[in-house]
C-alpha cells in the first residue's frame, strides 16, 4: 500500500527534521582518543541509575556522576522511604482490627515511631547498596561530587574542594528536583521552627502533636495517612474542590472520605492564607469560601513545591535551554538544544514520576548509543498513590475524555461484594473504566481499594495496546480476586455487571 503523505505534512517533517540538532563530525571524530567514557550520566536517581546501567548493558563505558546518595530522591527521601513509613502504619492498623478475623492480640497495638523510623532507614540503605551493587557488576564507574559543565564534552567533579575534571562523547542529565519552602505569609522558618518539607518528613524524629499538611496531592495525602496514623492531629488543605486534583474527581472524593474516617481533618478548596508564629508552633488561617478559621498546630508541613536541579551547573553557558520549570527537551526523543546531551526525569520538568524518569533514561540511552530518534511513550502512564485505601490510574479521566471529543461509556463496580475484599476485610473503594463508546476502545482505568497500585498495570497494557472492552471482558480474571471487581467494571459498562446489586 502507497502511504502517501500531504504536502503540508511533508513540510511540517522538513521542519521537524532540520530543527533536530546534529553533531558535529569533527567532534564525533574526537571521541575514541579524548574521552574518558562514552556517556557521562548526572545524577543516580531512578531516571540516571537506570539510564547508566542500560548504557552499559549496550556495550558503552559509563561514567555516573553523584553529588549525594545512589538512587537520588525516590529512594532516599521520597518513593521507597514514604512507603516505608506508610507500611509501618497500615501494618498497625491491621493489627488494630484483627479482633475483626479472629486474631486475639492481648493488650495494646502503639507504634514505637524510633524503631519505624530506622526500618525505614534501613531499607533505604539496603536499597542503595543495591545500587551500588549493580553498578559494580555493569562495570559503570560511580564519581562521587556536583558536576559542573565546562563545554559541551567537559565537566568539571567538586567534592569537599578537590576538583577533577571528565570528559565525555555524550551526557544524560538527570540531575532530578529538590524541595523548595512555597511561600507562605508570615511562615518564616525551617525544621527547628517547625516548617517541615517530605525531606524533613522522612527523616522525622518525632511525631508532631498537631499538624497542618498543605497540599492534597499524592505526597500530602500519603504524609496525612502516616501522620495521623502514629497519632498526629491532621488538618490537611487542598486548593482545590477535591484531593489528588489530577486524578479522576470520582477518586479523590472517596479518598477524602476515606482519611476523614482515620481522623484526618480533611479541607478542600480551602487555602493556607496566613500563619503567626506562636509559643510552640504556628497560629494558622485556612479560608474555605467564606469561611475563615485560625488552626494552631507544632508543624506545617509543605506537601508542595519542587525545584529543577539546573542552579550552577553552567547550563546555558554550554547552550543547554532552560525553561520556566527546568531543562527544555526538543521533543520526546528527550534531546536538548545541545545534540550530544539528553535530559530526563524531573530535571525536564514534565512528568514527576520514578517510572517515567526510568523510562525516559532507557529511551535516550538507545537513542544516543543507537542513533535512533524513539520518543519516549506518555499515553499510559500509571500514576498511584499509596495511601490505605491505593490510588491507582491510568489514561483518560471520565472529565478529560469527554473535553477531547469522545462519546464516552462508563462502567463501574465496588469491591464490597468482592468475595477476595470479603474475605481480606478490604472492601472499601471502587473501579471505574471510561471507554470510547463509538469503538469500544479501553481509554482510561481508574481504581481505588485495597493493592490497586498492584492491579493497575492490566489497564497499562490494554491502553498500549489500544485493547476494547469487549477483548478485556474475553480476559479470564482468576477467582477469587481484586481484580475481578476491573472485570466487573467492564462488564458493567455494557451494562452487564453479574454482581451488580
Ligand atoms: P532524582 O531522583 O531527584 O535524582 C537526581 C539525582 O541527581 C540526585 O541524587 C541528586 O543528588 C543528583 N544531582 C543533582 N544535581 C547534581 C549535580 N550537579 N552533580 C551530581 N549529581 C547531581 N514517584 C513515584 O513514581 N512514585 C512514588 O511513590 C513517589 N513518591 C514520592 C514521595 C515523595 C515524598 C517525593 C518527594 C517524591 C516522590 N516521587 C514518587 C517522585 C520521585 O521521587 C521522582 O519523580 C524521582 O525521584 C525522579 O527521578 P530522577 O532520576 O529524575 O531524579
Amino acid at each position: 500500500m502507497v502511504n502517501v503523505l500531504s504536502h503540508g505534512k511533508i513540510e511540517s517533517l522538513i521542519r521537524e527534521i532540520s530543527a533536530r540538532p546534529v553533531i558535529d563530525p569533527k567532534e564525533e571524530s574526537m571521541a575514541n582518543e579524548n574521552f574518558d567514557a562514552d556517556l557521562i550520566v548526572i545524577g543516580a536517581g531512578p531516571g540516571g541509575y537506570v539510564a547508566a546501567i542500560r548504557a552499559a548493558q549496550l556495550g558503552a563505558k559509563v561514567i555516573c556522576v553523584e553529588k549525594e546518595y545512589l538512587g537520588g530522591t525516590c529512594l532516599n527521601w521520597g518513593c521507597i522511604p514514604s512507603k516505608a513509613m506508610i507500611a509501618s502504619v497500615e501494618r498497625m492498623q491491621d493489627a488494630k482490627h484483627g479482633a475483626d478475623l479472629g486474631v486475639v492480640i492481648d493488650g495494646t497495638i502503639s507504634m514505637d515511631f524510633k524503631k519505624m523510623m530506622e526500618r525505614k532507614e534501613k531499607i533505604v540503605q539496603t536499597q542503595r547498596g543495591g545500587v551500588g551493587y549493580l553498578f559494580k557488576k555493569n562495570k559503570i564507574e560511580h564519581v562521587e561530587g556536583f558536576a559542573k559543565f565546562v563545554d559541551v564534552h567537559t565537566i568539571e567533579v567538586e567534592k569537599d574542594g578537590n576538583k577533577k575534571t571528565l570528559r565525555a562523547k555524550n551526557f544524560v542529565l538527570a540531575m532530578g528536583s529538590s524541595v523548595i519552602h512555597i511561600p507562605v505569609p508570615g511562615l518564616d522558618g525551617r525544621r527547628a521552627e517547625g516548617v517541615w518539607t517530605s525531606d524533613d518528613a522522612v527523616t522525622a524524629d518525632h511525631v508532631p502533636g498537631r499538624m497542618l499538611i498543605l497540599g492534597g496531592g499524592a505526597v500530602g495525602v500519603e504524609f496525612s495517612y502516616v501522620f495521623s496514623g502514629v497519632g498526629s492531629e491532621v488538618t490537611l488543605v487542598e486548593m482545590m474542590p477535591t484531593l489528588i486534583p489530577m486524578f479522576d474527581e470520582e477518586l479523590g472524593k472517596e479518598l477524602g472520605k476515606q482519611l476523614g474516617r482515620n481522623g484526618v481533618k480533611v479541607k478542600t478548596g480551602a487555602a493556607l492564607e496566613k500563619c503567626e508564629k506562636v509559643a510552640g508552633g504556628w497560629k494558622c488561617t485556612v479560608k474555605t469560601g467564606s469561611q475563615v478559621e485560625e488552626i494552631e498546630v507544632d508543624v506545617v508541613l509543605l506537601g508542595v513545591g519542587r525545584k529543577a536541579n539546573t542552579d550552577g551547573m553552567n547550563l546555558e553557558g554550554i547552550g543547554v535551554k532552560l525553561h520556566r520549570r527546568g531543562v527544555e527537551v526538543i521533543d520526546d526523543t528527550l534531546q536538548t538544544h545541545v545534540p550530544n546531551i539528553y535530559a530526563i526525569g524531573d530535571v525536564t520538568g514534565r512528568i514527576q514520576l520514578a517510572h517515567v524518569a526510568s523510562h525516559e533514561g532507557i529511551i535516550a540511552v538507545h537513542n544516543i548509543l543507537e542513533g535512533k530518534a524513539e520518543k519516549a511513550q506518555y499515553k499510559a502512564v500509571p500514576n498511584c498513590v499509596y495511601t490505605v485505601p491505593e490510588v491507582a490510574s491510568v489514561g483518560l479521566t471520565e472529565e478529560q475524555a469527554k473535553t477531547q471529543g469522545y462519546d464516552v461509556k462508563i462502567g463501574k463496580a465496588t469491591f464490597r461484594p468482592n468475595g477476595k475484599a470479603m474475605a481480606a476485610g478490604h472492601q472499601d473503594g471502587f473501579v471505574k473504566v471510561v471507554v470510547d463508546a463509538k469503538y469500544g476502545e479501553i481509554l482510561g482505568l481508574h481504581m481505588i481499594g485495597s493493592h490497586v497500585t498492584d492491579m493497575i498495570h492490566e489497564g497499562v497494557a490494554a491502553l498500549n495496546l489500544e485493547a476494547t472492552l469487549d477483548s478485556m471482558i474475553m480476559s479470564i480474571h482468576a477467582h477469587p480476586t481484586m481484580a475481578e471487581v476491573v472485570l466487573e467494571a467492564y462488564e458493567d459498562a455494557h451494562g452487564l455487571a453479574i454482581h451488580k446489586a
